[in-house]
């Protein structure tokens, strides 16, 4: 299934990154992933492709990655792990099921109007930001129980 590297080569000179056979490995995973993954999720996988692969290289590359703004790394709520995600082209934001653990994505995204006010209030140079919103998909809703 990894046969998208010459892609991943371009990927990673554009964040000025060299290419290996490893940091490709886990692009394409973070790319099939359809949700966040752990570090140990990337692990067991990467493994069954590449038997030499650590978890310590994947937490490296995971932290390069992060650092070059090719991946976001956020906290689910109840779960003190970290996750990742490949960052899509486009900038989108998360609503994340604390029930069934489904992120659904959102393509809309209510902050870049404030941004703009916050650069001309603060003189700040405003680069990224994070929003995830948490709570309860509609399967779970029905499931939460009621106060009493
Ligand atoms: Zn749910
Ligand atoms: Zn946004």
């Amino acid at each position: 299934m990894v046969e998208d590297n010459l892609d991943y080569k371009e990927y990673l000179k554009e964040h000025g990154l060299k290419s290996t056979k490893q940091r490709n490995l886990l692009l394409t995973l973070l790319h099939e992933a359809s949700t966040f993954a752990t570090a140990e999720d990337l692990y067991f996988k990467a493994k069954q492709a590449d038997d030499t692969i650590s978890l310590s290289t994947i937490y490296r590359i995971l932290e390069l990655f992060n650092k070059k703004n090719i991946i976001n790394k956020t906290t689910l709520l109840e779960e003190a792990k970290a996750v990742f995600e490949l960052k899509p082209i486009a900038h989108r934001h998360h609503l994340i099921c604390l029930g069934c653990k489904k992120i659904i994505d959102i393509d809309h995204c209510p902050l870049e109007s404030f941004e703009k006010k916050l650069e001309a209030t603060t003189d700040f140079s405003i680069v990224d930001h994070k929003l995830e919103l948490y709570g309860y998909c509609k399967e779970c809703k029905n499931n939460i129980p009621k106060k009493s």
